[in-house]
């Protein structure tokens, strides 16, 4: 039925539309962890809840149209997804990988895998011959994050899963920042897409979820495999959230994104800010790559202020957003990398990787943008105007 129909459309009407046992307009949330089987040499679809169940399964299924692959995966966390992913990988592979990938892939990486002989190589994702040259005979796996988090570097995701295609090795992307509705890997050549669902596909941090779709149904029966045999599930209450999200994506992130480009207008001709990162500005120096395979630059910016003493004060008088870690909600989420997403790394591994002390990273929600810009305006002259924080601010 999905022929044809827009993405705005597929998000509401699919298989998933009502249930076709009573007509409820809702997926039903099927709690039941065993299935009673009607005769010994019959049995039916569904046996243990760990290896499949319907709720989930109704996820899973809208997950794999959305992003264009034939199966999806629901896990009980983005982690879960990736580290279920690299299950993928035997003793003896090697990665190439992204050089600023999020916090817990990069501790995944460094601290997990290599204790079971799988070596890796951070590259800047962005020099394609850097790439090229980082591969090895035994590289088996390229691991993009387009944009990169917390420095929206853009990798260009044809050129690199052609690549992986050449040495014989898969391509990864975590499509976090991006969603389906901006962009869509597996239409690029990437074998494996991996959510923190978390974060936009949820929209309202309150889940916690991960996702992972492929195409191939050789990688997708490997995949099943090992989602049943780590056993890093998601729950049927999480992912009937996970569903409702959904629904509302793409208004979601239609508002975030026209927001994120105001905020990132204003921020980039303050002059107490140094830079700001975001794909949607002319000057990002990967913007036409993120153009050519990316129908928007998202709702995720960061910037870097003048002095780590004016961020603790814009951090401290700055009202709207919710100081926090995680992103991809209707409400604007402001964090602070170093302390933050990235503290997993080193002070050496995050100055190599330009994630300073002064950096900020910003996802924009739907919140009206000119009370956002007021309200940075305002915590950026506070800032300036108080040698010291004001206790009584808050
Ligand atoms: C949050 C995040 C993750 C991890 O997901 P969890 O749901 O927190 O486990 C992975 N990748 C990116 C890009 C993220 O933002």
């Amino acid at each position: 039925m999905s022929e044809g129909l827009s993405f705005d459309t597929l998000l509401l009407h699919n298989k998933h539309k009502f249930d076709p046992a009573t007509g409820g307009v809702s997926v039903p949330i099927q709690h039941a962890s065993t299935y009673h089987q009607l005769s010994a040499d019959n049995f039916g679809k569904y046996d243990y809840s760990r290896s499949l169940n319907p709720t989930r399964e109704a996820l899973e299924e809208i997950i794999a149209e959305l992003e264009g692959g034939t199966r999806g995966f629901a896990f009980s966390s983005g982690m879960a997804a990736i580290s279920t992913a690299f299950l993928l990988l035997s003793q003896g592979d090697h990665i190439v990988i992204a050089e600023d990938v999020y916090g817990g892939s990069f501790r995944m990486v460094t601290q997990v895998l290599t204790r079971f002989g799988i070596q890796h190589t951070f590259v800047d994702m962005t020099d394609i011959e850097a790439v090229e040259k980082a591969i090895q005979h035994n590289t088996t796996l390229l691991y993009v994050e387009t944009p990169s988090n917390p420095l929206l570097k853009v990798t260009d995701i044809k050129a690199v899963s052609s690549l992986a295609k050449r040495h014989g090795a898969y391509t990864f992307v975590d499509n976090t920042f991006m969603t389906p509705f901006l962009q869509r890997p597996l239409d690029l050549g990437a074998d494996l897409v991996l959510h923190s669902a978390t974060k936009f596909l949820s929209g309202h941090s309150d889940t916690v979820a991960g996702l992972a779709v492929v195409k191939d149904e050789e990688l997708a029966n490997r995949l099943y495999s090992l989602q049943n045999s780590f056993g890093a599930v998601l729950g049927v209450q999480d992912a009937w959230l996970v569903m409702r999200g959904i629904k509302t994506l793409s208004v979601r992130m239609k508002q975030s994104q026209e927001n994120a480009m105001k905020v990132a207008s204003f921020l980039k001709e303050h002059s107490f800010v140094r830079k700001v990162y975001y794909p949607g500005l002319e000057e990002h120096p990967q913007h036409e790559t993120h153009k050519s395979q990316a129908s928007g630059p998202g709702a995720v910016l960061s910037f870097e202020l003048q002095s780590e003493e004016l961020l603790k004060k814009f951090i401290h008088y700055t009202q709207l957003p919710v100081f926090a870690v995680s992103l991809g909600a209707v409400e604007s989420i402001l964090s602070y990398p170093a302390k933050m997403s990235h503290a997993a790394m080193s002070e050496t591994e995050r100055a190599k990787r330009g994630i300073s002390d002064s950096l900020l990273r910003l996802s924009v929600g739907i919140e009206g943008a000119g009370d956002l810009i007021n309200d940075f305006r305002l915590a950026l002259e506070l800032s300036r105007n108080t040698s010291r924080i004001e206790e009584d601010v808050r």
